[in-house]
């Protein structure tokens, strides 16, 4: 099997389209779609380019998928490894075993020295937010426009907890999008609440901008700078994660839970998106029991969670709706979301 062979008469297109993603084609070898890999909202986020040598090359914008070639986009796709993705697209061909070793390991190494440069890229991005405290000046608009306090009020957060978490607010956040090179490029602004996502022991790891005028509804939120990693709302930072943990989706449900529960004792932790619901099962080695309560449309992602740090650990709490809808409504309050969490039932199989 000659690697190359199996890139040039594999459709990339062909493959993505069978994914169900909608294909606009841009002209001059360039098409946009949302991202098949992490099932994106934005119908531009995924791009596909056809390079000097002819050969189709995908990015993800809308997420962390990455990049690459056809083969790339099977490993991601189908969760194969190099091997397993070449046969999947040239099917059960002879191939040489020391040939596609080497392939593969010359792969692996492209794969580390990548995953090596993106850390060091992201260990600055995040010295660079600690020195200029990024989320202190953006937390000081609060202070100074008292009235903006309203828009955190308004989704279940009051005052004293917009100090705690050091929220805050900009008027003009600038959103980049990819441009027709496939550079970054400033391409609108719009105001933003900010959430600083601190680690346990108060370490910053990245602030997240809510967009207030989105431009697509389903992508709603953007890191403060590029090269910043998304990591999950750990409501109290103060302690380490250990105990009872509730697990919702995003920042400000887990923000509402935490308020409205109000018990020192549980954790509260808000996984931003679906998409990253397994990248963050380290978090949980100490947590028992871990209560999973996702949105209606994240059941699945929930137990694909709960079956990587362990069904046995793990309850379940099918709402029906968002939670922080549900504080909000006034049908949730601190005796009914104790008593879910304390008759939460044990885990369905998929
Ligand atoms: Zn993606």
């Amino acid at each position: 099997m000659d690697i190359q062979e199996v890139i040039a008469s594999s459709d990339l297109l062909s493959i993505v389209s069978s994914t169900g993603a909608v294909l606009q084609d841009k002209g001059r070898g360039r098409w946009r779609c949302q991202c098949p890999l992490h099932n994106g909202h934005d119908s531009t986020g995924f791009s596909i380019v056809e390079g000097n040598d002819g050969k189709l090359h995908w990015t993800c914008f809308s997420g962390d998928c990455g990049s690459g070639d056809v083969i790339d986009f099977v490993m991601k796709w189908r969760d194969l490894d190099f091997v397993e993705a070449c046969k999947y697209l040239a099917g059960e061909v002879e191939s040489d075993p020391a040939e596609v070793r080497r392939l593969a390991e010359e792969r692996k190494q492209k794969a580390e020295q990548e995953y090596q440069a993106a850390k060091v890229r992201l260990e600055k991005a995040i010295a660079d937010l600690e020195r200029a405290k990024a989320w202190e000046i953006y937390h000081q608009n609060l202070i100074d426009e008292p009235d903006k306090r309203l828009l955190w009020q308004l989704r279940g957060v009051p005052d004293a907890w917009q100090d705690i978490w050091r929220l805050g607010y900009t008027s003009d956040f600038t959103v980049w999008e990819p441009g027709e090179d496939q550079t970054w490029q400033p391409a609108w602004t719009t105001p933003t609440l900010s959430i600083p996502v601190f680690q346990p022991g108060w370490k910053i790891s990245t602030i997240r901008h809510r967009l207030l005028n989105p431009r697509d509804p389903g992508d709603k939120y953007r890191p403060d700078r590029a090269n910043l990693r998304s990591h999950p709302f750990v409501c109290n930072p103060a302690t380490s994660v250990k105990g009872p943990v509730l697990v919702v989706e995003g920042e400000i449900k887990a923000m509402a839970a935490y308020i409205a529960i109000d018990d020192p004792n549980l954790h509260v932790i808000g996984i931003p998106g679906k998409k990253h619901f397994l990248n963050y099962a380290y978090l949980f080695e100490d947590a028992d029991p871990v209560y999973i309560l996702p949105d209606p449309d994240g059941e699945e992602a929930a137990i694909r969670l709960a079956q990587q740090i362990g069904v046995e650990r793990c309850r379940m709490i099918q709402l029906g709706m968002k939670v922080d809808d549900a504080i909000l409504a006034g049908l949730l309050n601190r005796t009914s979301l104790r008593r879910l969490i304390q008759y939460a039932p044990k885990v369905p199989a998929l």
